[in-house]
């Protein structure tokens, strides 16, 4: 019998989400999200993955690196609660729970076997419709089972239905120039924002109000700056590359 268990890091995910704020709250929600999954050390291995092309989706089991250091709560606000009413963390997928994994389903586009300069053999998985940080660290991967993942039946209490905004997306002249300039290497940036921005990523006792703040987001390696414009407008201001 044991009261801990230790785990290694299979494989580090490159994602588009630089920062906690605008990432979505599930997966699948934001289609256009894509990144990658290095794996690392031993098991940076294509023997690892024979086999798992064959899934169109996959489960990642990873930990919530970016807020671990916080600690957790027995109760806590659920954003689809309007962030105003307390639940057990274990009825909710709050990051701050007793041990800080996370779970999402996503899209395997494609595996990669590459080659570096250096001919070291990289293992390299792209996905899409991520809800990770940049720098996830993964501690399991499987594949999505259809018969055994999907429960026709299944209700989810508070959380049944992905909640439905009908905010619509405008851009300035700038702000589409420099979509435009960056399409060669990042074909979907506009869809990408605008799928991101209709979710309406303020935090949750902002939701369903009109403000006037400016808000500023990290997609990829471009800083874009948005506000409100009117009850369902997002009006992207700016885009600008980072010089970070
Ligand atoms: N699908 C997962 C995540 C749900 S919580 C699950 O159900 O377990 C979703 C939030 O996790 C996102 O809004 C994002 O802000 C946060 N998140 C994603 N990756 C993270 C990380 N590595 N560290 C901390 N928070 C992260």
């Amino acid at each position: 019998m044991t009261d801990s268990v230790t785990l290694n890091v299979i494989a580090t995910v490159d994602s588009p989400y630089k920062e906690k704020f605008a990432i979505p709250r599930q997966p699948g929600i934001v289609s256009a999200a894509q990144g990658q999954l290095r794996l690392k050390g031993s098991a940076n291995n294509i023997e690892l993955v024979r086999g798992l092309e064959q899934f169109s989706h996959i489960w990642l089991l990873f930990v919530f690196h970016g807020t671990q250091a916080q600690g957790w709560k027995p109760l806590v606000r659920p954003p689809r609660l309007g962030g105003n009413k307390k639940l057990g963390v274990l009825a909710t997928r709050s990051t701050f729970r007793p041990n800080p994994i996370g779970m999402s389903v996503v899209k395997l586009d494609r595996i990669e076997h590459q080659l570096t300069a250096h001919k070291e053999s990289q293992v390299v998985l792209h996905i899409s419709e991520l809800d990770l940080l940049d720098g996830t660290p993964i501690v399991d991967i499987k594949p999505y089972v259809p018969y055994a993942d999907i429960i026709e039946d299944a209700h989810g209490g508070y959380a049944h239905q992905q909640p439905s905004n009908d905010i619509h997306i405008i851009f300035t002249d700038a702000s589409a120039t420099i979509i435009e300039e960056n399409l060669t290497s990042y074909p979907t940036l506009r869809l990408l924002i605008e799928q991101v921005l209709s979710q309406d990523p303020r935090p949750a006792y902002k939701q369903q109000s009109t403000d006037d703040k400016i808000y500023g987001m990290t997609l990829h390696e471009f800083n874009i700056q948005w506000q409100f414009d009117g009850g369902d407008i997002i009006k992207v201001l700016s885009v600008e590359v980072s010089k970070g």
